[in-house]
């Protein structure tokens, strides 16, 4: 019964005030049309170079703008996204507006800088999965060199094979991968030496303490970066919420930061304004 279904929600959720969360049979019901509405827009997290404080990059974020709800963050819908499979309509939804936003640049004379994309798991179900990306690719003329994938370590320490074999195929189209959430669950470095990444992204687990973090903490992060470099991968420290953090991540030489303390992911007309200015 309907009733009953609100009523579990409401008690489920009621200790941390989400009572617009969308129910699994909401979310069913309206993906679709959300989709051809385009409700899923993507939002720009710019990753700040710390050599020199300029915008080397950004990351493409989902948000569902719900007519009713309003901006609906990731965390509320991906996971289960990811379990019926439409996480593959909206990863593809992202991509096209990271593909157009880089064409604009292009056709206007402008520097475009990388952009990243999440790719979910469920992607990696499908034989072919790079042949919808190719398509959106190949009716816009921007070059796969300014797109990276991100793909989460859960999937490359549950199954390196797969993995590898998903780094190779985006290498040969000329696309960048990063690491994301690395250090954040089970890590295994000696996974590491076999997958073939162009750049690490610290979890934001690793700076969760804030100014806080004592030195041990901060070995830690310094002999993962170290560790990086040592395989020529690029470091981007997530989840930054302090000057004090930004200031010795600079001197351990991590080359990027994302996080709250430099920007909060933004609309792309803010982002294009932090960009190129007015
Ligand atoms: P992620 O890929 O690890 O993205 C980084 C998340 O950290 C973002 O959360 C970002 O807003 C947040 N973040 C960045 N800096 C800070 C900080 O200083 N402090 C705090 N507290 N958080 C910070 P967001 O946008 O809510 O996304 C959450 C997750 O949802 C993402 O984690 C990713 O796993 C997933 N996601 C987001 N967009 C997409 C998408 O288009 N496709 C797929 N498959 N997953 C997505
Ligand atoms: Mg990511
Ligand atoms: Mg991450
Ligand atoms: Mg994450």
């Amino acid at each position: 019964e309907a009733s009953n279904a609100r009523h579990f929600t409401c008690v489920f959720y009621s200790d941390v005030d989400r009572q617009n969360l969308l129910s699994e049979q909401d979310m069913e019901n309206r993906m679709h049309g959300a989709l051809e509405r385009g409700e899923f827009v993507a939002y720009f997290q710019p990753k700040q170079r710390l050599a020199d404080g300029s915008i080397g990059g950004a990351e493409a974020l989902v948000r569902w703008i719900d007519p009713v709800r309003g901006l609906v963050p990731p965390d509320d819908f991906v996971p289960y996204f990811e379990r019926n499979g439409f996480i593959i309509n909206v990863d593809l939804c992202v991509f096209e507006q990271v593909r157009a936003l880089l064409a604009s640049w292009i056709e206007q004379g402008r520097q475009p800088v990388p952009i990243s994309v999440n790719m979910s798991r469920a992607h990696l179900r499908e034989q072919d999965f790079l042949t919808p990306y190719e398509q959106i690719r190949a009716r816009y003329g921007v070059p796969a060199s300014l797109i990276e994938f991100e793909l989460t370590e859960t999937l490359v320490f549950g199954d390196p094979e797969t993995f590898m074999g998903v780094i190779n195929l985006l290498h040969a189209r000329g696309y960048r991968c990063s690491l994301d959430d690395f250090g954040s669950g089970y890590s295994s470095l000696n996974v590491l030496k076999d997958v073939d990444i162009d750049t690490m992204k610290l979890d934001r687990a690793f700076f969760s303490a804030g100014d806080d973090a004592g030195q041990r903490e901060w070995d830690v992060v310094e002999s993962v970066v170290d560790l990086a470099k040592k395989l020529d991968l690029g470091t981007v420290a997530e989840g930054v919420e302090e000057p004090g953090q930004a200031a010795r991540l600079r001197a351990i030489n991590c080359d990027m930061l994302q996080g709250y303390v430099f920007s909060r992911p933004v609309p792309v007309a803010e982002f294009e304004q932090m960009l190129f200015g007015a």
